[in-house]
């Protein structure tokens, strides 16, 4: 099996490369090196130093004549989002339509599409399952819904096979600190150096965790499931508020944390968790990593 990996110099890009090469399959990667990086990267992998919004995209695609797309490349700051809507939409739509250009003229038999819990936005009713409202509180979260919307309109057009993962918060090793985990790797590597830890709001925020060699099994599936063209969440199903995970890290580390709070990110909704029965229905996954199992993995990488 061919496989284009677009982002897979970065955090979840790269652990899906290594899972990739683990079953055998032949892996190119395009990233533009923005925020991931070449020590991240597996030896086995072909690397392509160029950006996703870049038209040549469509030429290395017909060159390699991929059998698979893993499409991760994007902005993933959601505050960034906020101040920049219009950097936001060039990466994440504009970026995604060019990828899926180059995908439907050389017959890439199905893209899997790393969406985000952020298409939800505000809910009041946890957890959260695909046929909830698509209303995204952020640009971010407009982009990553923007993009599905394309993939269902490409399979009725053009008959593009695609799978959307919308992920939880993903958190472990190679983490940096920008993304939608990020506050996780933020928190160990001040706890690494002894710094004080800032909490945005109450603290009383949950979120759904993940542990990203979950997220690389479920892209896995995704390229072979027989099922296509929906939409799955990829969580853990339980809700954990940041109070609690520095608590957890706290026992873990031995250390004694008091934080500082600072006021709320604009963009941010205080709670969120996803069910993942479709995924399991649909991919025969299953998150398998404990919370307190990711965080000592990922603390023990840091060391
Ligand atoms: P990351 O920043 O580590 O990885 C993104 C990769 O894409 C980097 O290697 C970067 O260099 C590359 N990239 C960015 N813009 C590019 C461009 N224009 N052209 C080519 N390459 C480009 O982030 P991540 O956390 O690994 O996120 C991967 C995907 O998963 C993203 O689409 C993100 O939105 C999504 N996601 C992440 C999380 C999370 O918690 N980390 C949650 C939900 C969804």
């Amino acid at each position: 099996m061919k496989i284009l990996v677009t982002g897979g110099a970065g955090f979840i890009g790269s652990h899906t490369v290594d899972k990739l090469i683990r079953e055998k399959c032949e892996v190119t990667v395009v990233d533009n090196l923005s925020t991931g990086q070449l020590k991240n990267l597996n030896p086995q992998a072909k690397f392509v130093n160029m950006d996703i919004k870049n038209p040549e995209i469509e030429r290395l695609c017909n060159e390699e004549r991929f059998d698979y797309v893993i499409h991760l490349a994007a902005q993933t700051m959601l505050h960034v989002s906020m101040g920049k809507p219009l950097f936001d939409c060039e990466e994440n739509i504009l970026g995604s339509l060019n990828i899926l250009e180059a995908c439907r003229k050389t017959g890439v038999k199905r893209v899997v599409f790393a969406s985000s819990a952020a298409v939800y936005g505000y809910t009041e009713t946890l957890p959260i399952d695909e046929n909830n409202l698509l209303q995204p509180a952020s640009f971010y979260g407009l982009s990553k819904t923007t993009v599905e919307k394309y993939l269902a309109l490409y399979k009725a057009v053009y008959g593009l096979d695609y799978i959307v993962l919308r992920y939880a918060n993903v958190f472990g090793e190679r983490q940096g600190d920008g993304g939608e985990g990020g506050v996780i790797s933020i928190f160990l590597r001040k706890i690494a150096n002894n710094e004080v830890v800032t909490i945005f709001g109450d603290g009383g925020q949950t979120r759904d965790f993940i542990y990203v060699g979950d997220i690389s099994a479920a892209n896995y599936r995704a390229v072979c499931s027989a099922q296509a063209n929906q939409a799955l969440n990829i969580s853990t199903g339980t809700e954990i508020s940041i109070n609690s995970i520095l608590q957890i890290m706290q026992d873990i580390s031995g250390r004694e944390l008091t934080p500082m709070y600072d006021k709320p990110r604009e963009g941010d909704i205080y709670r969120s968790c996803l069910n993942n029965r479709a995924a399991d229905k649909v991919l025969g996954w299953q998150p398998k990593t404990s919370f307190a199992e990711g965080i000592k993995q990922t603390l023990e990488s840091l060391k």
